[in-house]
């Protein structure tokens, strides 16, 4: 684990106090610290002066040897230094993601300690989107998350929310690689880049599309 001890200003009462961030943590070796990182807890901290906790998002790396896969979370982009680091690692089998906010990071964890793809998963919630929304069971801004929930017997559940409802979606995994398989140009991956796997991933796929479907 990679620490740093720093003075932070509360920004609920203007007052410092000391706090620590960690900045890498290995899940084989620090299996506390990765417990707190699957549940986003470790970066939550506690003002001593007036007990409100918030969430601090620092640059951080998590790292799991056993399941082959890193993530980096940080709203910045993955120094370009990092390939070069990268390249042995992808060679070995690793995925290696970028992740920009912290709920990403949590379900991305979760996604890899599943054992799924996450390629699948963001399709699957594009998919339950687009059902939503067909439906009519909502309109696309009352949307406030789509979420993965777990993988069962090949099928994956996925929620979208609203402010005051939730819906589940069912989603067969073997309909999502067929999908996949059989397009598989548009849904490559380059690990080597920590790849951003997520929505906006996902959206932008389908708008090169429209676009160039616009042009012939
Ligand atoms: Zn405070």
């Amino acid at each position: 684990m990679e620490i740093k001890d720093i003075e932070y200003t509360c920004p609920y009462c203007g007052k410092t106090f000391e706090t620590r961030l960690y900045e890498a943590v290995n899940a084989s070796e620090d299996v506390d610290l990765a417990e707190l990182s699957r549940s986003g807890d470790i970066f939550k901290h506690l003002c001593p002066h007036c007990h409100t906790d918030f969430m601090i998002q620092n640059h951080f790396v998590y790292h799991d040897p056993s399941r082959k896969f890193m993530i980096v979370l940080s709203n910045e982009d993955v120094p370009y230094a990092m390939r070069e680091y990268a390249k042995p690692m992808v060679e070995k089998g690793y995925r290696l993601r970028h992740c920009k906010t912290v709920r990403d990071f949590t379900e991305k964890v979760q996604i890899f300690e599943d054992g799924i793809d996450d390629v699948l998963v963001e399709l699957a919630k594009y998919d339950s989107f687009i059902e939503f929304i067909d439906n009519r069971k909502g309109n696309a801004e009352e949307v406030t998350s789509i979420e993965y929930q777990s993988t069962k017997d090949d099928v994956m559940k996925i929620n979208v929310r609203t402010d005051d409802k939730g819906l589940s979606f069912l989603i067969p995994v073997a309909g999502l690689e067929e999908v996949v398989s059989s397009q598989q140009d548009r849904f490559q991956l380059d690990e080597a880049s920590f790849p951003c796997v997520d929505s906006a991933w996902i959206i932008s796929l389908y708008l090169e599309d429209q676009q160039e479907e616009m042009l012939h």
